[in-house]
C-alpha cells in the first residue's frame, strides 16, 4: 500500500502454560492448560466467568512465516498442497491462531483453567473474546469433501475430530456420544468417506444422545434433506439408526446402552451394534 505505515502493533496480553511444549507434543484433541493474563490487561477479565467457552487469538511464535502453500503433514505427507489461508496451517504471513476453548474456571491472578486448548507452552496471547453459539456458530457452513483426508489420517486423529463434533453438538461427552463415534467410524468406512457429503443422510434412531451426536457428526440438516426422522427422538432408543447415499444403506441396531465412553472406545464393534450394508441391486434380487 504506497505511501501507508504497514506497522500494526500488537501486545501480549497473556501467556500459554500447558505440558506440550512441541506441536508434536500437542494431542489432536487438544489439551488442558492455563493462560495467564498479565497484571495490566486483569481489568479486562470481569464478566468472563459468564462464559463456557472463549474465542482465542494466540501469536504462533515458533511458525514460520515465508510460507505460502503447504502439505497438511500433520494429518498425512500424501495429502496434495494448498494456500495457507485455505489450511489451517500455522506457518502463514501473520502466524495468528483462532481457537475456541472451553472456560473451566477463572482463578485469582488472571489465571484461566481451560480445555480444548491446541496452543503449546509459552504461545503469547494477543487476545480473548467470548464465544457466542448463536452467531459465532455456522452449523449449515460447508466444506470440501474430506474423504480423501480422511483415509490418509491417523485413526487416532479421526476419532479425535469426531469426538469433538459429537461433544460441540451434544455438550458432553457420554457413552450416547461415545456410541455415535464408534459408529460414524464404521459408517465412514462403510459410506465411502466423509459423512458430511451432500449426499449421505441421516435417519438418527431414537436415543437422544446418539441422535444429537450424530447430526454433529454428520452436519444433517432438515433443510438440506439430509436428516430424516423416522420416529420421534426419545420414544423408542432401540429404534435403527440409518446411513444412506445413492444405492446404498447401513442400518445400525445399538446392543449396548449407558456404559462408560471409555469402555465404550475400547469394546467390540460386534459388541456395541449389529451393522447390516445394503446396494440396491443386492435389494432387487
Ligand atoms: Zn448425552
Amino acid at each position: 500500500m504506497p505511501g501507508s505505515d504497514n506497522r500494526m502493533n500488537l501486545v501480549p496480553v497473556g501467556l500459554v502454560h500447558c505440558s506440550a511444549r512441541t506441536r508434536k507434543e500437542m494431542p489432536p484433541e487438544g489439551m488442558a492448560g492455563t493462560i495467564e493474563v498479565f497484571p495490566p490487561y486483569r481489568p479486562a477479565l470481569e464478566g468472563i466467568e459468564e462464559h463456557t467457552h472463549l474465542i482465542l487469538l494466540g501469536w504462533l511464535h515458533l511458525a514460520s512465516r515465508d510460507l505460502l502453500k503447504a502439505v497438511p503433514r500433520k494429518i498425512s505427507a500424501e495429502l496434495a498442497e494448498k494456500g495457507v489461508f485455505a489450511l489451517r496451517s500455522p506457518s502463514r504471513p501473520n502466524p495468528i491462531s483462532v481457537s475456541v476453548v472451553r472456560l473451566i474456571r477463572c482463578r485469582e491472578n488472571g489465571l484461566l483453567e481451560v480445555d480444548n486448548l491446541d496452543l503449546v507452552d509459552g504461545t503469547p496471547v494477543v487476545d480473548i473474546k467470548p464465544y457466542q453459539a448463536g452467531g459465532d456458530c455456522i452449523f449449515s457452513a460447508t466444506q470440501h469433501d474430506r474423504s480423501e483426508k480422511i483415509a490418509k489420517m491417523d485413526p487416532g486423529a479421526y476419532r479425535a475430530d469426531l469426538i469433538r463434533e459429537a461433544v460441540n453438538y451434544h455438550g458432553e461427552w457420554c457413552p450416547g456420544a461415545a456410541v455415535a463415534v464408534r459408529l460414524a467410524i464404521e459408517a465412514t468406512r462403510f459410506m465411502g468417506g466423509d459423512l458430511r457429503r451432500k449426499d449421505v443422510v441421516l435417519s438418527p434412531g431414537g436415543d437422544p444422545c446418539i441422535s444429537d451426536a450424530l447430526i454433529g457428526i454428520t452436519g444433517a440438516r432438515f433443510g438440506s434433506h439430509r436428516l430424516d426422522i423416522a420416529v420421534p427422538v426419545g420414544t423408542d432408543p432401540e429404534s435403527p439408526i440409518l446411513f444412506s447415499a445413492p444405492g446404498i444403506q447401513l442400518r445400525c441396531l445399538v446392543r449396548v446402552h449407558g456404559r462408560d465412553p471409555a469402555e465404550v472406545l475400547s469394546m467390540k464393534a460386534d459388541d456395541l451394534f449389529c451393522l447390516q450394508f445394503t446396494r440396491e441391486k443386492e435389494n432387487k434380487n
